[in-house]
């Protein structure tokens, strides 16, 4: 039986606009299929062997929810989970996470986050919000996914900006993605990937969930038959119907 570890960063001070309805959907999916999936909280103090887990989640967070767990996941967590991305480690983190994954957040407030340097982008607060629903065409790799399209809702303060060791994860069509001024949207390194979209993200965007659950498989289990396909017509509907009002 195939089975898959998740751990999810800060799941109280990080989870902002349903962020954890990422987490339920990856768990879903694989409960549908049959692989056995745990999901494991990482609080504020916790140790972390990263080579026990197949898949990272870290939700999204107001600053002040990103200034009380940066010092502890930058410190605790920083070189480790680093290294571990580095070694292909399977990510998704969403706007605070995302940032926090950089080189820094320098707040519109003038503080300064550091952040793990694991993604080498680095993000500057801006006095106006970024907000709004966001489309973005999904240029990274796809292993098989039909839809070429996310859609989501981004509400940032943070301008982030890509440095040469990351890709975007896709162009913006409708939206601010980034930083509202070069298109791009995310940020892709190896198998983690950043980005401003909640909504949440993946109960609207089966395809993707899909996607890193075929990478953290892979990983675990070498080579595995393609995922099962499920019926997904509700969530397909979801995203379809935000592609054509957005489009
Ligand atoms: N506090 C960060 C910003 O405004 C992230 C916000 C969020 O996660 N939605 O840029």
């Amino acid at each position: 039986m195939y089975q898959l570890a998740i751990a999810h960063l800060y799941p109280e001070q990080m989870n902002i606009y349903g962020d954890r309805g990422n987490i339920l959907t990856l768990r879903q999916r694989c409960q549908w299929r049959g692989i056995a999936v745990r999901v494991d909280g990482i609080k504020p103090g916790q140790v972390v062997d990263w080579a026990s887990y197949d898949l990272v989640f870290f939700g999204g967070g107001q600053d002040s929810g990103q200034a009380l767990i940066a010092d502890d996941f930058v410190q605790r967590h920083g070189a480790s989970l680093k290294a571990a991305i580095d070694d292909g480690l399977v990510l998704l983190a969403i706007c605070g996470g995302y940032q926090l994954l950089g080189h820094y957040f320098l707040t519109h407030t003038g503080d300064k986050l550091p952040g793990i340097g694991a993604l080498d982008v680095h993000t500057v607060g801006g006095e106006k919000r970024l907000i709004g629903n966001i489309l973005i065409e999904w240029t990274g790799q796809k292993r098989g996914a039909v839809r070429r399209t996310l859609v989501g809702f981004e509400n940032h303060s943070g301008r982030t900006y890509l440095g040469t060791g990351v890709q975007p994860l896709g162009l913006v069509q409708r939206g601010f993605g980034n930083n509202g001024e070069d298109r791009t949207e995310g940020a892709v390194y190896r198998n983690a990937h950043g980005c401003y979209m909640h909504g949440s993200l993946l109960p609207k965007n089966p395809h993707f969930a899909d996607h890193l659950l075929s990478l953290a498989l892979e990983r675990r289990h070498g080579a595995v038959a393609g995922l099962v396909p499920l019926d997904d017509g509700l969530e397909v509907q979801a995203h379809d119907v935000m592609v054509e009002r957005l489009g």
